[in-house]
């Protein structure tokens, strides 16, 4: 008899899709969680060039090639004056991966993983996966995560507590205070910090502070990609930077399950990050734009939401019956509870849509509201 593992059992599609598949085709679509830019000129060469020469027939090394690893590693200096060993992380198909390769490692059954609720679905659902407890935690009213709540969370069963900022679905981004309190209760509990940093060049106010820069022991892990830096989510190509010996572990995760990052995705991110950066420059300016006038919108159809600092979501708190009310009225917004219970009475809005969609969307959104109130 075939059965099914209950690890696997626990977990369940996402509720995302159903509310895109509710939808009319002409409806506008704020529920969508990737950049609507193209992949900048030069990744796309990096990748033709390396095909047409013939470097993408072979696996590559299974940590990534070397030239992507010290891509990678510079990276980290020049924004942060992070010094990365590029022997100290593994190229992974998308933070997706990377996320996992950190929970497979460092999860044992019955142990806990903390993470922000509401916060991207694939926190509980990895954890279960990985055979873990999820242990969802609320946030402040202004939809940041604190640090009090996190140590107030942590048992002798937590192995892991996740960190995302910018956030998905909020915006939200965490101050540098925060982040150093971050690393020093990551420090002080020995529990392992996984800040989740795929958002962190989408930041409008302030600066983004990866908490690995402030622990003094190897007890943060640091996930990112070029998945939504560079609109590149189609090419699933991402990173986890840690200590040795965690690298080491889960390289044993990703050599059985992956190999390597598909090769050609491993030489188009090599160029996206070695080359002109201007693109995304003019994306994060373009989604600033946006986000002021949706935040202009919203709060002008009388709904209260806290201000996103980064990413391109809003999460307004809304009136019930709302989300039903607005894709009725054709436009698709996910509602808050897709992301955890503490979602509920809020709404997750992406902005990456063109500028006249969504005006046309507010003035629906506006409609919609007054309707329901
Ligand atoms: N982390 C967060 C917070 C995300 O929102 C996403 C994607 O939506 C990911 C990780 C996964 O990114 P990738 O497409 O690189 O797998």
């Amino acid at each position: 008899m075939t059965t099914f593992a209950n690890r696997v059992e626990q977990v369940s599609i996402s509720g995302i899709r159903k509310v895109f598949e509710a939808a009319g085709d002409d409806a506008i679509n704020l529920g969508i969680g990737q950049p609507d830019f193209p992949t900048p000129a030069h990744a796309r060469r990096g990748a033709i060039e390396a095909i047409e020469s013939g470097l993408t027939d072979a696996y590559t090394s299974n940590k990534g090639t070397h030239s992507l690893r010290e891509a990678i590693s510079a990276k980290y200096d020049r924004d942060y004056g992070l010094e990365i060993d590029p022997e100290d992380l593994i190229a992974t198909s998308g933070g997706s991966e990377a996320l996992h390769l950190v929970l497979q490692a460092h999860v044992d059954p019955g142990q806990e993983v903390i993470f922000p609720d509401p916060g991207f679905v694939s926190y509980d659902a990895l954890t279960k996966i990985a055979g873990g407890t999820p242990k969802p935690v609320g946030l402040r009213e202004d939809l940041t995560l604190d640090p009090a709540t996190v140590e107030e969370a942590i048992t002798d069963d937590t192995a892991i507590f996740v960190v995302n900022s910018p956030a998905n679905p909020t915006g939200a981004v965490q101050s540098e205070d925060d982040m150093r309190e971050f690393a020093r209760i990551a420090d002080e509990h020995d529990v392992l910090c996984l800040s989740d940093e795929v958002y962190e060049h989408i930041v409008f106010e302030g600066t983004h502070h990866p908490p690995m820069q402030f622990a003094e022991t190897d007890n943060v892990v640091t996930v990112s990609a070029c998945s939504k830096t560079y609109s590149m989510t189609g090419w699933r190509l991402g990173w986890v930077v840690g200590s040795n010996r965690r690298i080491e572990r889960m390289l044993r995760v990703h050599q059985y399950g992956q190999a390597c990052a598909s090769a050609p995705a491993q030489y188009a991110a090599e160029a996206a990050l070695t080359g002109p950066q201007d693109p995304v420059d003019e994306m994060v300016a373009a989604f600033e734009d946006r986000r002021d006038v949706v935040l202009d919108g919203l709060e002008d159809a009388g709904l209260d939401v806290p201000k996103p600092e980064g990413a391109f979501y809003v999460m307004p708190k809304v009136p019930e019956g709302w989300c039903a009310e607005v894709l009725d009225r054709g436009v698709v917004v996910v509602p808050g509870d897709a992301f955890g219970a503490n979602g509920e009475g809020y709404a997750r809005l992406s902005y990456a849509t063109g500028m006249d969609e969504l005006k046309e969307a507010l003035e629906i959104i506006d409609e919609a509201t007054q309707a329901v109130r």
